[in-house]
């Protein structure tokens, strides 16, 4: 770790100690091992670490997934590839959209793969004549971003595939999370067409939902990000996965209310005893999605106490007149995501999207790290894990770069 200057030493004295969000390395690491394992051995698995690693912090998380023995990372932009490339995180990086053209010299000089979008992009790596490694993104049902299958035709017959092959042919599937959609197979079928066109580049259709609709949508690889924070997007149960991140909050105050009060804002909830309440130091400003007011429940020790009333900006409150008082005084932690309910619980319950709750979560609160020693044993590229832990140098826990 850098030494810390006089500000950081002063704010340490002063953590942000209402709510502790802790992420656990270790169960991203065999998160990736799962996925692997559902793949076999010749699909990869590239990790998509966009959105500062999903919220979860991108050098952290890129640093596990490297020591796990992920070889191939995806971010959203080029500002995140080149920190992952000052961090000296020992992988490929491929950027999933930005200005490739215009900023061209930044990815050859980082050695970064460019995933080309539209055919501005294409054109103008045909046109300069360099040699250029690049992935194709095509679009196949998702109207966002990628080639159809008619600019892709044209340039074939152009004969742009023979001098300047992609290495990769990816597309994106808009229903990967719901088994039985027809969106599934059409766009399958869309992505065979358009990648007959292409061989012999690697071909990726799946992102995490798709790692479970089995293996004619594997392909050569698959992309996987929420998968390997823990989230659950196609409901496969038993769970397979490890659940990754625990979000605590501190009672700060608990107060007795008489039957018939309000409690919060917009009086959306009133009491109908006698209430004990704790009044927790989390709110919307953390991350947790305003909506979990009256729907979602903390939990102290085995008790399971509901909030009531909407959710403030940095209050929520919890009834906990079922609590035993020793379980629930000022300074308690209360959790309210873990092992019993996850990100996904918690967006059913609020009604949003669980990558959209863990963005947030892991830019509204402070993060900490758990298990950042990496276990001993063989990563996927057969390379023995490094054994490091937080407080190691930097230096020292570098993987060779590639
Ligand atoms: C975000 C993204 C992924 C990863 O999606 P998950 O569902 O989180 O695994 C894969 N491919 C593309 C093109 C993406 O934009």
């Amino acid at each position: 770790m850098t030494p810390q200057t006089r500000e950081q030493k002063m704010l340490s004295l002063a953590p942000r100690a209402n709510v502790v969000f802790e992420i656990n390395l270790n169960a991203v690491q065999a998160n990736f091992q799962i996925i692997s394992a559902v793949v076999g051995p010749y699909v990869r698995v590239a990790a998509v670490v966009k959105s500062d690693g999903y919220g979860l912090g991108l050098i952290e998380i890129a640093r596990a997934l490297v020591a796990a023995g992920c070889d191939l990372l995806f971010v959203g932009d080029l500002h995140e590839a080149l920190l992952l490339r000052s961090s000296k995180i020992g992988a490929a990086v491929a950027v999933f959209c930005d200005e490739f053209t215009r900023l061209r010299q930044y990815y050859r000089s980082n050695r970064l793969i460019p995933v080309v979008n539209n055919c501005g992009e294409l054109d103008a790596i045909s046109a300069s004549g360099e040699a250029q490694t690049y992935f194709l993104n095509v679009e196949t049902g998702l109207s966002r971003v990628g080639l159809t299958f008619d600019d892709v035709r044209r340039r074939y017959l152009w004969g742009t595939f023979n001098r300047h092959p992609p290495s990769v042919v990816l597309s994106h599937l808009a229903c990967g999370d719901r088994v039985a959609d027809a969106m599934n197979v059409l766009q399958r079928n869309r992505f065979r067409a358009i990648s007959d066109l292409l061989k012999p580049a690697r071909h990726s259709l799946a992102a995490s939902a798709g790692v479970w609709l089995g293996k004619s949508y594997h392909f050569d690889m698959v992309r996987v990000g929420s998968a390997l924070y823990g989230l659950n997007n196609a409901g496969i149960q038993p769970n397979p996965l490890q659940p990754v991140v625990r979000l605590r909050a501190k009672i700060l105050e608990v107060r007795n209310v008489r039957k018939g009060e309000a409690v919060g804002y917009g009086a959306t909830f009133r009491t109908v005893r006698a209430s004990r309440i704790a009044i927790l130091g989390i709110g919307y400003k953390h991350g947790v999605p305003w909506a979990c007011g009256n729907k979602i429940s903390v939990r102290f020790a085995g008790y399971s106490a509901p909030l009531i009333g909407r959710m403030s900006m940095e209050y929520a409150v919890a009834d906990a007149t079922d609590v035993p008082e020793a379980l629930c005084g000022p300074g308690v932690f209360a959790e309210m995501l873990g092992e019993n309910f996850t990100v996904n619980d918690l967006a059913a319950a609020a009604d949003v999207y669980p990558q959209d709750v863990l963005t947030r979560l892991g830019a509204g609160c402070t993060r900490r790290y758990l298990n950042a020693s990496y276990p001993a044993g063989e990563s996927r590229a057969g390379q023995p894990m490094q054994a490091t832990d937080p407080t190691t140098p930097r230096s020292s826990r570098e993987v060779a770069s590639e």
